[in-house]
């Protein structure tokens, strides 16, 4: 009897044999020591599923830096005890709570998928899926509340009036809708008592990126996660 790889598989088994010989026979010492102390990561970082942007990749991660939550469109639901399992709510609870993570982040991207589909929804299209359609609609809250604000402020030819911006005006604009996802993941954060207690006592801090897959800039949020701008160095 072998162990069967696919041939699909092969460039992915090849990466786990490369990274064995980098982790366990180069730098014994460093797994050994996450194997016996534990995982003590001081970031969540919150990603999309989207397999063009894996966090670990991007940010040149080592073992035991990330606590990672990865979904459709990197959304986070609001506090809600009665809902069930729920890997999102759970994976949250475990890093602030148990694992005590100094820093969430939350990684957005250009292009979207998952935000392509809410801009979908709101025009009227059906997302003809199980789940996809309810799960995207979380970001609905941030998309109406900060998006149609930016694309008012940015845009002078428009009135100042929430109500005429039209759905063709957010799928013009589909950066702002994933930066207003994100700061509406933010918000949602801070309806975990226990986020919002850590947060208050300076003990948890809450991050936004954007990642811009054209051209591989990323945009942070200034301090009071209120305006997200390019990091240049
Ligand atoms: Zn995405």
């Amino acid at each position: 009897m072998q162990a069967f790889i696919h041939p699909t598989l092969t460039k992915l088994f090849d990466g786990i044999k490369n990274f064995q010989q980098r982790a366990y026979e180069q730098d014994p010492a460093n797994m050994k020591g996450l194997v016996e102390d534990g995982q003590h990561p001081k970031v969540l970082l919150i990603a999309c599923s989207d397999s063009r942007v894996d966090p670990a990749i991007l940010t040149n991660a080592e073992p035991g830096d990330l606590f990672v939550l990865r979904n459709v469109a990197n959304l986070v639901p609001t506090y809600d005890v009665a809902s069930k399992y729920d890997g999102a709510r759970a994976a949250i609870e475990y890093a602030v709570r148990d694992l005590e993570v100094e820093h969430i982040v939350i990684l957005g991207h250009a292009r979207c998928g998952g935000i392509n589909a809410l801009l979908k929804s709101l025009s009227g299209q059906k997302i003809e899926r199980d789940f996809i359609g309810d799960w995207v609609s979380l970001a609905m809250d941030g998309c109406v509340h900060y998006a149609i604000d930016q694309i008012v402020r940015s845009d002078s030819n428009l009135e100042e009036s929430v109500g005429e911006v039209d759905i063709d005006n957010l799928r013009e604009h589909q950066h702002l809708v994933e930066r207003a996802a994100i700061r509406g993941s933010l918000d949602n954060l801070l309806t975990y008592p226990w986020i919002k207690r850590r947060v208050d006592d300076g003990i948890l801090n809450l991050h936004g990126w954007w990642f811009d897959l054209e051209n591989g800039d990323l945009w942070a949020t200034d301090a009071d996660n209120t305006v997200f701008l390019p990091v240049i160095e």
